[in-house]
């Protein structure tokens, strides 16, 4: 490491941002330098929080004339590795904590315009408070931020009626790696001046550039909602529930998800609080939300239990339970939301974040379990989350008592391999709304489409000549 150098950039770097906004303490650093899975450690030169995006262009200006590479970071709760650098110390942190402004609330045009460190459930309490919303959510909400989400084009449990990011930014800024701002924070229904470069940078992971700023699209707020919770014997009625439901509800349908018994129990364990909505133990579970603007709440009511009453007469649910009040909506919810810090609790794990077309996802996820349970004697191997969108998170959770580290080293990655080899078999994708980060980074690689992965480098070769950003990142 070539310590003048950075000494020289440290200093520099202190001096446009100030105490606030720059520190190279390692006890300040250390709880931003592993993410949220706990399965990337790395180092770093310094910390950045820039107050604003003139400030952040001029840290990325200052990065680019010294050959420092970036890490952009919103609220570190990623799950793919995508905000941790690496091991080497050269990269800086870049936080955009400090950029948390909700710039404006455009009720009449239904927009909210904040900057990249807003977290997801400031956002939707924003919204609410004029009677909008703004609908994507997760279990993450409390730390994810807008930079994030567009960076990974998170997805959440409203994908299936509202689509993931990408369908909700209407507008965005972002700083590029030479230091110059993109500013296409105006949202235009219709604007054909060629490529659509907002959208190059959704998803690209800060590959391509910083996120400082977005307009996204606001929904009216929900009149009232029902939240039902059903048991099946099998993925297979769950899948048939999703098309009664989809047929039923039409529009009214915001969200489908599913879980198997192991990861109800898991949240059992993890949240002494939680009860099962069901009295009895069913293999698989349904969680299905229908929701009302004000012209509807009428049919919500008899649309919910004309729905069971049909999976009741065509033997796809063995129990049904609709939530009696907000209060009991908000239980079924929590149980959903809590899985994945419940499955983390239970110990190692590989985590696979798949999508295959919906109408197979019944067939992967019976072909995987046992193939994978057999192969590896004493795995459990669950799939939980959006069934609606074919895209669910696929764990291999390790024998009990295991080394997790040496599990992940030795069987945990062959794991993976197989997974994302059956996936890719099943025509899926094996990253459906994580990311790809340092995790998938390889596999990827090894999977990918050539042409895509030639386009993909390509882009970030013109747009990041240095290969600052977010280095061994995605491409
Ligand atoms: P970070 O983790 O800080 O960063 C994620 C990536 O974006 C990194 O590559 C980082 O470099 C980059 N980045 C961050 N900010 C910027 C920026 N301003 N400009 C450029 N690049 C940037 N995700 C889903 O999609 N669906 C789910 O259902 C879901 N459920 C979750 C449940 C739990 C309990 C948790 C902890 C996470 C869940 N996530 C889910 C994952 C996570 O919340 C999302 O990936 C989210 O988008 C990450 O946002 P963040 O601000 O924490 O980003």
């Amino acid at each position: 490491m070539d310590v003048p150098a950075n000494k020289d950039f440290a200093a520099k770097a202190h001096a446009l941002l100030g105490d606030k906004g720059w520190t190279a303490d390692a006890g300040a650093m250390e709880p931003w330098l592993t993410d949220w899975r706990g399965r990337f450690t790395g180092r770093a030169l310094g910390m950045a929080s820039p107050a604003d995006t003139a400030q952040l262009a001029a840290f990325v200006k200052l990065c680019a004339d010294h050959g420092v590479p970036i890490v952009p970071q919103g609220g570190n709760s990623g799950m793919s590795g995508g905000a941790t650098p690496d091991e080497s110390g050269r990269a800086v942190l870049l936080t955009t904590r400090r950029m948390n402004a909700i710039r404006r609330i455009d009720a009449q045009a239904r927009t909210a315009t904040c900057e990249a460190g807003v977290i997801l459930q400031v956002l939707h309490e924003a919204a609410e408070r004029e009677d909008l919303r703004f609908p994507l959510s997760l279990g993450g909400k409390g730390s994810a931020t807008v930079g994030g989400l567009i960076s990974t084009n998170a997805g959440g449990t409203q994908v299936l009626r509202h689509g993931s990011m990408r369908a909700l930014v209407l507008g965005l800024e972002a700083v590029l790696a030479d230091g110059s701002v993109f500013d296409q924070l105006t949202p235009l229904k219709k604007d054909n001046r060629g490529f659509d470069l907002k959208q190059l940078l959704i998803g690209s992971e800060g590959t391509l550039g910083i996120v400082t700023a977005a307009t996204v699209k606001l929904e009216p707020a929900i009149a009232d909602r029902r939240v039902l919770w059903a048991g099946c014997a099998s993925l297979d009625d769950a899948r048939a529930l999703l098309l009664i439901a989809q047929d039923m509800a039409g529009a009214m349908l915001e969200g489908f998800e599913v879980l198997p018994a192991h990861s109800l129990r898991a949240v059992l364990d993890y949240l002494p609080d939680a009860r099962a909505p069901l009295a009895d133990e069913h293999r698989w579970h349904a969680l299905i939300e229908l929701v009302a603007d004000s012209d509807s709440t009428d049919r919500l009511g008899p649309v919910a239990e004309k729905l069971l009453v049909a999976a009741f007469e065509r033997g796809l649910v063995a129990d049904a339970a609709i939530a009696q009040n907000e209060a009991q909506a908000e239980d079924f919810w929590k149980i959903r939301e809590s899985i994945s810090p419940a499955e983390r609790a239970i110990g190692p794990a590989v985590q696979h974040d798949i999508s295959v077309p919906v109408e197979r996802m019944p067939e992967f996820v019976e072909t995987a379990v046992p193939a994978l349970e057999a192969e590896w004697p004493g795995t459990t191997a669950i799939g939980f989350g959006h069934l609606g969108d074919g895209n669910i998170h696929f764990h291999v959770i390790a024998p009990p008592g295991t080394d997790a580290e040496a599990w992940y080293a030795a069987d945990g990655k062959t794991i993976s391999r197989e997974v994302h080899d059956m996936v890719t078999r099943f025509g899926g994708s094996i990253s459906a709304e994580h990311g790809i980060g340092q995790l998938k980074r390889s596999e990827l690689a090894r999977l990918g489409d050539p042409v895509a992965l030639g386009m993909m480098r390509r882009v970030k070769q013109a747009l990041d000549p240095q290969g600052l950003l977010n280095p061994g990142k995605l491409v």
